[in-house]
């Protein structure tokens, strides 16, 4: 079944950049299809107003929780077979490369892009009954809204596909794989031609053709790398 995403956001334009390289060509060929939606299409003042002041004061605008419910509510009347709805924000669980593959697996996602202080947490509330709801964080840091964020999960997600990556480009080497070893999390390093460049040689054992050398010395580089960056892992 071929894949739906759903992006919810109050500036489309900001999800232009998949129309280039490697996910152009996905929704090209049909491999994934994307559908932006403008959420100010679902106001209804002279102003196409999407946020309010928050309850409680402090500072900054909250998402109003009207607009989203109409929109979400078009998006799930489509009647796809088990959406799951994303909501980009930085308290949201940490987004992994195992995130990511069990994204590539569903059906259909619906990303709502924040933007201001966030949506009101009514909207997360209210699809929880109907739909499967993530709040998914891309990292410890904070954007300005949940545009990039999307740009960066439906990437990783798309990248995944059957099909999208050619024979010679597999997923299955790259740090994070699922078939890595423990310990082993992040691939080391590559290297092309050419052999010598600014006095710099190729490591010998990766010209050397033997295969089994060049495996052990890449789990090996892997190894130190992954204890160098990620003590934790
Ligand atoms: N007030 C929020 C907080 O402190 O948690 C931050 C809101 S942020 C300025 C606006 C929007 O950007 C969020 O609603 C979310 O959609 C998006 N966003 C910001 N940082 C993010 C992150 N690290 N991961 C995912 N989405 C993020």
């Amino acid at each position: 079944m071929t894949l739906r995403i759903d992006v919810i956001t109050v500036f489309p334009q900001y999800l232009t950049p998949l129309e280039l390289s490697l996910l152009g060509r996905a929704q090209e060929s049909g491999l994934y299809e994307l559908h932006v939606k403008d959420l100010r299409d679902h106001t209804h003042d002279r102003h196409r107003t999407v946020d309010d002041t928050p309850y409680g004061g402090g500072p900054g605008m909250v998402m109003r929780p009207e607009p989203w419910g109409e929109a979400l509510d078009q998006v799930l009347a489509r009647g796809e077979a088990e959406p799951v709805i994303i909501f980009p924000t930085p308290s949201g669980v940490p987004f992994t490369q195992a995130l990511a593959e069990e994204f590539a697996e569903r059906s259909h996602l619906v990303i709502a892009c924040g933007r201001y202080e966030g949506i009101d947490a009514r909207v997360a509330e209210h699809y929880r009954a109907l739909a499967e709801v993530r709040e998914v964080s891309i990292g410890d840091y904070v954007l300005a809204g949940g545009e990039a964020a999307a740009l960066v999960m439906i990437e990783a997600v798309v990248r995944l596909l059957p099909g999208v990556l050619g024979n010679s480009q597999s997923a299955s080497d790259d740090s994070f794989a699922p078939g890595r070893a423990p310990g082993t999390e992040l691939e080391g390093p590559n290297y092309t031609k050419p052999p010598s460049w600014r006095g710099m040689e190729v490591p010998e054992v990766l010209l050397s053709g033997d295969h089994a050398r060049i495996r052990s010395w890449r789990e090996e580089e892997s190894r130190v790398l992954t204890q160098q960056r990620r003590a934790e892992a």
